[in-house]
């Protein structure tokens, strides 16, 4: 059962929740059900951080909620859930259930496959990863429900899996994951007992659908701690496998300086509340393994252009296998990675051709962490700077000569 908390213990008032969720939230309890703000935003919010979004959970059926709320749809097919549109917010609420573990159907490994079955408030807060994430807060009184004491633990710094951790990795590996990104963005020390069995149980991740793994990636390296993350995945060993090829990455020195440079830059923005692309994320992670591959390819014989666009392909097939990288996503991609030689051109109309390419402002960052990772002359990306701050007799007069 759960230890009820009063708001004079942690401190939540019902103003830090967004219109929405307390809207939602209160008109469940008007049509007599149950309804709880749950997970991440309760964390956050005990935590002192912002949180991103505000997810319900309610003892109401998929339909019944629908019922409550003239602008909702229930979406998905296994599991449903309902969203519920509140001006411009989106609230998710999600029906309590429970993971049948003795008859849950799972694949050799453990994995779960499906967990769509209702259950009761204390069924769905064990089936939860972390003690941390099983809070349930009710706006109307203001009290937590807190069934696994994630209350004390977040005050303790600690991040703790609720029930046997191995058994929990193994019905769903992407928890290892989220264990060291929770760690790293609320600054919590994984518990021991959870962070053991990480090294020897990593290898079941290649068990995870490439597309649940690359939105999982997608969330760790942008969620504004994404150098602590990535440092914490090696510590534990988690990196390998992960992108792969990211652990041949960050062991070549000139490699890593470029990654660490940009995980910073991308950390900053988002810290900064500035939008963030992950195709430009990505340009970076895989970059040195496109130029590794160039070189491999103008070696046996390719002329340079060519041999790029080779490269280009072959690095993002191999990714693509591991990582379902969207098709929009691996186009911004290689639009990164193939204005990178035109930069070189300096003559002519040629820079003024760069300038009007549509993806030009994502391919000048990204020169311009290379010149900061010393990967090229740090004199060409002074160039391309003053180049566009330059008007246009001063632009005239920085062209180089033709060759
Ligand atoms: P954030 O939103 O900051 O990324 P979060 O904890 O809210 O973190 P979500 O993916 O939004 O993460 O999940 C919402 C809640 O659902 C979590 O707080 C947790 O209670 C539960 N949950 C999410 N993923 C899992 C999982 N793999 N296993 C068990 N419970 C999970
Ligand atoms: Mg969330």
């Amino acid at each position: 059962s759960a230890a009820v908390i009063p708001v004079k213990n942690h401190g939540i008032r019902r103003e830090q929740l967004s219109s929405g969720a307390r809207r939602t939230v209160e008109g469940l309890q008007k049509a007599g059900y149950k309804a709880y703000v749950v997970g991440g935003a309760v964390r956050d919010l005990l935590a002192g951080i912002p949180p991103k979004d505000f997810d319900v959970a309610t003892n109401a059926t998929p339909e019944q909620v629908r019922a409550c709320f003239r602008r909702s749809r229930i979406i998905g097919r296994r599991f449903q859930i309902v969203h519920v549109m509140m001006g411009a917010e989106t609230l998710e609420v999600t029906t309590f259930r429970a993971i049948h573990a003795s008859n849950a159907p799972t694949d050799e490994h453990g994995r779960v496959l499906r967990d769509n079955v209702f259950g009761t408030m204390a069924e769905d807060a064990a089936r939860r990863d972390f003690t941390v994430n099983a809070l349930y807060y009710d706006p109307a009184d203001e009290t937590i429900h807190d069934y696994h004491h994630g209350v004390a633990d977040l005050k303790q710094k600690t991040l703790r899996m609720i029930g046997d951790p191995k058994v929990r990795y193994r019905e769903d590996p992407v928890r290892m994951l989220r264990a060291v990104r929770l760690g790293a963005k609320l600054n919590l020390a994984i518990d021991p007992a959870a962070r053991r069995p990480i090294r020897e149980m990593s290898e079941l991740i290649e068990n995870v659908p490439p597309a649940r793994l690359f939105d999982e990636m997608l969330k760790l390296l942008t969620s504004g701690y994404a150098v602590r993350c990535v440092k914490q995945l090696r510590e534990e060993g988690l990196h390998h496998g992960l992108l792969p090829l990211l652990d041949v990455i960050l062991e070549q020195p000139l490699g890593e300086r470029f990654v660490m440079l940009a995980l910073a830059n991308t950390d900053e923005r988002v810290q900064a509340g500035k939008p963030t692309s992950p195709g430009f994320l990505f340009a970076t992670l895989l970059w040195h393994e496109v130029l590794g591959q160039w070189e491999k390819n103008k070696a046996n014989g390719e002329r340079p252009i060519p041999a790029l666009f080779a490269a280009m392909d072959e690095v993002l097939d191999v990714q693509a296998e591991k990582l379902a990288i969207t098709r929009r996503i691996a186009g911004d991609i290689k639009d990164i990675w193939a204005l990178q030689p035109r930069f070189e051109a300096r003559s002519g109309k040629k820079p003024y051709a760069v300038l009007e390419q549509p993806r030009f402002k994502a391919g000048y960052d990204f020169l311009l962490l290379r010149a900061e990772s010393g990967e090229v002359d740090r004199e060409l990306g002074e160039w391309w700077r003053r180049f566009l701050n330059a008007e246009g007799e001063e632009r005239q007069a920085m062209l180089l000569p033709e060759a």
